[in-house]
């Protein structure tokens, strides 16, 4: 992770984050653990807790907890011990709140002590959904930093990253061949885009459901075949759900499956496949055929619900690869300095990533690759600030 790397080198040096305390609800995986070392590194007190029951990679924890890094997660935890590992951290105080979906700062808020809070920073999308949500009832009572929005974030997490490690925790998990079946994607936003692309380059054919007119245009123009979730749930041999919504495979679905369909998720809540409809049908005829694969037997036909339904690339993966985390992370890392620094000054809204920093990142990431681009002329510049145009230096 070179980008996130400089970036702790630098916060070795010139320690702003002296005394802040960072607590984080993240993924707990060892790119986050490179993450929690940046923040120390500038001089943070840190905390850590999972933004998920199912994602904790165990060794990651429990080498932090050796650096002295309070972690409050375990792989498999139930939900009650989740969420109240969530309400140890909002408890200590926190003056930034990182997250990946957002239930650290909204416990933070239902609770009280968001107003102690100087500032956050937003990892994912179904986060910022939830954030805005409060911002909209007037209710958001500190800064959020929208790092999932940055265009570093965005285009290289949400599609190389989900692209890649959710077709990987799917394959890990089952060994399927993905060249010669179908998948059906539900779902064609920033993180479906990938999969859709990723499975294609794979061999397989791929059928997208939309609900928005738009999206669903834009896959039929990319190439896909785009039909109704019904006509799609007899096609399919493997479905991986990315809406942000919920029961988008549900019963009227699930009854129409091939036998041996394999279901995954990769959005941010195990909502989105209808988990009740699920076992309804199968009549408590459930079986672990493999780890993270559990079988249910719905009458003639089996299917198989991997990682429980949860978010399908951490929990039955490692995640994005640390070649994409890199540049998230560094959108967090300089989202808490610029919080640390400046989170009184700010309004209390949902803000973008500062101007610059993604700029930043790109270029160090580039510089990693030993790619080197072009620069404008000073003629070529002139040309295009007299239209009003204006490029970062
Ligand atoms: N549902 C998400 C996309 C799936 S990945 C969305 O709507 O944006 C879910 C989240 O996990 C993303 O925020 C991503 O940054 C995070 N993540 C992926 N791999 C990770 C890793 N190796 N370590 C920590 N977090 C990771």
């Amino acid at each position: 992770m070179p980008v996130l790397r400089s970036i702790r080198e630098r916060f070795e040096r010139e320690r702003p984050l002296e005394g802040v305390k960072v607590a984080a609800c993240l993924h707990v995986t060892a790119e986050t653990a490179g993450l929690m070392r940046a923040l120390a590194a500038g001089g943070a007190d840190t905390a850590l807790c999972s933004a998920n029951p199912l994602t904790t990679q165990d060794e990651v924890a429990a080498a932090l907890v050796d650096d002295r890094v309070p972690v409050q997660a375990a792989r498999g935890e139930d939900v009650e011990a989740y969420a109240r590992h969530v309400r140890a951290l909002a408890g200590w105080g926190p003056d930034v709140t990182l997250d990946d979906g957002a239930d650290l700062l909204v416990l933070l808020h239902d609770r009280g002590g968001a107003d102690d809070v100087l500032g956050g920073a937003e990892e994912t999308t179904t986060g910022l959904l939830r954030l805005r949500r409060l911002e909209a009832e007037g209710r958001l009572a500190c800064p959020v930093i929208a790092v999932n929005e940055s265009r570093t974030e965005r285009t290289f997490n949400d599609r190389y990253g989900t692209g890649q490690s959710a077709l990987d925790g799917i394959l890990r998990a089952t060994n399927l061949m993905l060249a010669g079946h179908t998948l059906v994607l539900l779902g064609y936003g920033a993180t479906g885009k990938g999969i859709a692309q990723r499975a294609r380059g794979a061999g397989a054919a791929v059928i997208v459901c939309e609900v928005d007119p738009l999206r669903a245009l834009e896959a039929r123009m990319d190439g896909y075949e785009v039909m109704p979730a019904l006509a799609a749930a007899e096609r399919g041999d493997l479905f991986v759900t990315a809406t942000g919504s919920r029961s988008v495979l549900r019963r009227e679905h699930l009854e129409r499956m091939k036998d041996g369909a394999v279901l995954a998720n990769a959005g941010h809540f195990d909502v989105e496949i209808d988990l009740a409809d699920l076992r309804e049908l199968a009549g408590g005829r459930v079986r672990e055929v493999l780890p993270l694969v559990e079988q249910y037997d719905i009458g003639d036909r089996r299917l198989n619900l991997l990682a429980s339904g949860r978010v399908v690339n951490l929990a039955a993966g490692e995640g994005h690869p640390p070649a994409v985390m890199d540049m998230s992370f560094a959108n967090l890392a300089l989202a808490v300095e610029h919080l640390a620094l400046h989170g009184a000054e700010l309004e209390r809204r949902v803000l973008d990533v500062p101007k610059g920093i993604d700029e930043e990142i790109a270029r160090l990431k580039l510089e990693s690759l030993g790619v080197a681009i072009d620069t404008l002329t000073p003629d070529q510049r002139e040309y295009l600030d007299s239209w009003g145009q204006t490029f970062s230096e």
